[in-house]
């Protein structure tokens, strides 16, 4: 583990050239590729010959430059792009376990991710321990001869816990268990594979692409890894084909090199917010303030450059409280009321009702995820000021403050 890994400088040593030595590399919109002989084909088909392309499906030069510099960002051997973040998850979770094997999971994940975890799963007799990740305890009690996945997010969508991932690496140690972390709420902030992840996905639909004119997901894995997915014979990624599209890698490539300067003024606009919501007394969910239960493990395992992320959640403890307060901030413009995150523009929705509706109730209670978690993510307001101005009216006019 090597402390001097910088994600952005990682991203910014690489040497990408287009075929004509165009800065951006060439976009190969091709599903096909010639061989000029049919014995290199047929090398091709056993994965015998290196660098040669066969089906876009496979793999594809321009997903290649996509998944080397994700690659390098997160400091693994490779990567490889899917075309949903839901994509990276489903691959790899079933790529890891056969009928009949066992995951322990953080409860408190992305609500699809809970859903294909507690209901798909189901198909294929794969069982499932929901744990609080941060009781290490539970986690050793859970593992069975069967166990094939500890699962978690490096901040957990929506309580905004950090995992302590050197430690689950730790517990794992010495076990077939792998260890696979969603990162998709902080890119360049956490480096999982760098902490003890064996494998690290994405939404990149949310931060790392910052535009929300896709979805798409990333695996960032071990080579062997990434050559088991994409098999020709057996890999959960050749043969379920959930692979990206080579025009929006190309896309989301070139917003990867301003990654760093996104995220860092993500964070330093919810750490405003955040000063300012304990200022005015509310009930809040920031990382990056002391107050945090997780601050200190997430002081310690973040690349202290940029800052604590971008996401911050207000409780207003019911969902008849959230509504108004949401659609009066859309109407003063602070943002849109809409699901997703890492977008320029601040977003903002009730957890509960939205993006974790598939948790069962009783499931939120126990997870302590309040009907009125109104989630932010914070966008990159040039004025964040004149943000927490507004915010403060529709509190105000609602008399919540
Ligand atoms: C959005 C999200 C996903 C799913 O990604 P899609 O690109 O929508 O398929 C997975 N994990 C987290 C933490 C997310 O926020």
């Amino acid at each position: 583990m090597s402390k001097k890994h910088n994600p952005a400088s990682a991203i910014q040593d690489l040497k990408q050239f287009g075929e004509f030595g165009g800065v951006n590399p060439s976009i190969t919109d091709s599903a096909t590729f010639t061989f000029m002989s049919e014995e290199e084909m047929i090398h091709a088909f056993h994965g015998e010959a290196p660098g040669c392309f066969l089906y876009s499906r496979h793999w594809n030069p321009t997903n290649r430059y996509l998944s080397e510099a994700l690659a390098a960002m997160e400091g693994t051997e490779l990567a490889w792009v899917t075309g949903s973040g839901m994509a990276a998850i489903t691959t790899t979770l079933l790529q890891l376990c056969n009928s009949g094997d066992h995951i322990i999971t953080s409860v408190t994940t992305y609500g699809g991710t809970f859903a294909f975890l507690n209901n798909y799963l189901k198909k294929f007799n794969i069982d499932v321990t929901f744990v609080n990740i941060e009781d290490h305890d539970s986690i050793r009690k859970a593992i069975r001869p069967n166990t094939k996945v500890l699962y978690t997010e490096s901040m957990t969508n929506p309580m905004l816990q950090i995992s302590d991932i050197p430690a689950l690496a730790d517990i794992i140690k010495g076990t077939d268990i792998k260890l696979v972390v969603d990162n998709t709420f902080t890119p360049m902030i956490i480096s999982p594979a760098q902490l003890g992840a064996d494998i690290v996905v994405y939404s990149m639909t949310k931060f790392i692409n910052g535009k929300n004119d896709m979805v798409a997901g990333a695996i960032c894995a071990s080579e062997a890894f990434i050559e088991a997915i994409s098999s020709v014979n057996d890999g959960t990624a050749m043969l379920l084909g959930p692979v990206l599209d080579p025009l929006r890698s190309s896309m989301i490539l070139k917003n990867l090199g301003t990654l760093h300067i996104r995220m860092q003024k993500h964070s330093e606009n919810a750490m405003y917010l955040a000063k300012k919501f304990k200022e005015a007394g509310l009930k809040f969910v920031y990382p990056g303030l002391p107050s945090h239960p997780n601050y200190e493990l997430f002081n310690k395992i973040r690349n202290s450059d940029f800052g604590f992320g971008g996401m911050i959640a207000i409780d207003l403890e019911t969902a008849e409280k959230a509504a108004p307060f949401m659609e009066l901030m859309q109407d003063k413009g602070v943002g849109y009321h809409a699901v997703s995150l890492g977008y320029f523009k601040t977003l903002f929705s009730n957890s509960g009702k939205s993006t974790s509706s598939e948790v069962p109730e009783h499931i939120q209670q126990e997870m302590g995820l309040s009907p009125g978690l109104v989630r932010f993510s914070v966008g990159l307001d040039h004025d964040i000021e004149r943000t927490w101005e507004m915010i403060k009216a529709c509190l105000t006019e609602l008399n919540y403050l």
